[in-house]
């Protein structure tokens, strides 16, 4: 690591590392590619040509810069802190996958590729991948664990709908885990038009800090708009992690600032215990391989991934961000959990005091904010990352409310 007593924005190193985390763990016919890539990237990320077609359409195709919105009602409510909200959740396709497919869609075709491939948990990364893919008029290919696909068919419509290809995974457990290694295989037997678009800060190095650097819009943007709002930095930032992209993205413009404390939020599932039911890699998990990176993983004994579980289809990546690891064990950041109980009742407090439906992803950073707030005083300013919107969880809710809206996208999502 570079410089890591004056800097934590330095990494990752040139062997792509984070401390002992991330790095490049891939097989031989894998690395021309890495490495053409991360020549590539390299190149662009200094250019400012790059830049402002990313600029561009991040104005006028995304809908960038998102509002940093004072919670009034729910900061009364909650009686102690400041709260802000960061509006990703209102962003083209509803989250903040877009930042970050923006710029590898964008790396992509500077490198004359025409195939982009992508894999997809929830199916919102595969989304987002299969909207710019239309836009720019490209061959999109997207890995989708055939469980998913059951369980997410609105998501796989919506994809084939953008002119995307699904293609279900058998392999494994037909999971998200499985989907990104079928992807790599793609990507290996396919080497000259395809471009691999990972959808979270994971992956071979340079892909998790590739993707910070795209989704570092989102701390960018709000460090100048707290600026203007309070003339001050805030105390705290909190965010969701499912592979930690939205949350990098917050967090990185202000991993210098001693005073800025970092909070990044895990899905708790119904408890961390020992049954595995939830998806907290950083609380409940130990470090291993898995995708090309060396990082905190859910595992068994033996070394076996696990699933987990989370309420929330896009918290349940069994592994997290590299450098979210470094960050942990550096103490840079503090990571927590939460159940999906009370991310339920986060759910329902954003709609009430705020009119906003969140994704079932923030709702977990705002149940811990809910549990922090009341107790700091009034002047403590808050940053929580709102990173999707809730259209796509209200059958999920209405089922834990044991409310019945069933239609056939009701049954669809159970
Ligand atoms: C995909 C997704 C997440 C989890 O991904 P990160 O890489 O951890 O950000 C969180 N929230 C929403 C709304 C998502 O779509």
């Amino acid at each position: 690591m570079n410089d890591l007593f004056n800097s934590f924005m330095t990494g990752p190193d040139d062997k792509g590392r984070f401390g002992k985390f991330g790095g490049r763990f891939v097989s031989e016919t894998l690395m021309p590619l890495i490495l053409e890539l991360e020549e590539q990237y390299e190149h662009a990320k200094t250019d400012p040509e790059f830049w402002a077609e990313m600029d561009y359409l991040w104005k006028h195709y995304v809908g960038r810069p998102s509002p940093l919105y004072y919670a009034e009602r729910l900061t009364e409510e909650l009686g102690g802190a400041k709260v802000y909200f960061k509006r990703d959740e209102l962003n083209h396709t509803g989250a903040h996958k877009i930042n970050n497919v923006l710029g590898q869609i964008i790396l992509a075709r500077r490198m004359g590729k025409t195939r982009i491939i992508a894999e997809t948990g929830a199916g919102q990364h595969g989304v987002a991948t299969a909207t710019v893919c239309a836009k720019f008029g490209l061959k999109c290919v997207v890995y989708m664990g055939a469980h998913d696909v059951e369980r997410q068919k609105p998501n796989v419509f919506r994809m084939r709908l953008l002119g995307a290809e699904v293609v279900p995974v058998t392999s494994g457990r037909g999971t998200l885990k499985d989907a990104m290694n079928d992807a790599l295989r793609d990507w290996v037997t396919n080497v000259q038009e395809t471009f691999y678009c990972i959808g979270t800060v994971a992956g071979p190095h340079p892909y998790p800090a590739m993707v910070r650097d795209f989704q570092a819009i989102i701390g960018k943007e709000t460090r100048e708009q707290i600026m203007e709002a309070e003339g001050r930095l805030p105390d705290t930032l909190i965010a969701a992690i499912g592979g930690g992209s939205n949350a990098m993205g917050l967090f990185y413009p202000f991993l210098d600032d001693k005073d800025v404390g970092i909070i990044g939020v895990e899905a708790g599932g119904k408890g961390v215990n020992e049954k595995m039911e939830h998806c907290a890699s950083l609380t409940g998990g130990r470090p291993g391989v898995l995708h090309g990176n060396r990082t905190y993983l859910l595992q068994d004994e033996d070394g076996q991934i696990l699933e987990g579980h989370s309420i929330s289809a896009g918290l349940d990546y069994p592994g997290i961000g590299p450098e979210h690891s470094w960050l942990h064990e550096t103490g840079r950041a503090q990571y927590v959990s939460i159940t999906d109980k009370e991310a339920l009742g986060a759910f329902e407090l954003s709609c009430r005091t705020e009119g906003i439906i969140p994704a079932l992803e923030p709702c977990h950073a705002l149940a811990h904010v809910a549990k922090i707030a009341p107790e700091l005083p009034k002047d403590h300013l808050i940053v929580m990352n709102m990173c999707g919107r809730g259209d796509k969880d209200i059958f999920t809710v209405a089922r834990h409310l044991g409310v019945n809206i069933a239609g056939e996208e009701g049954r669809d999502l159970g």
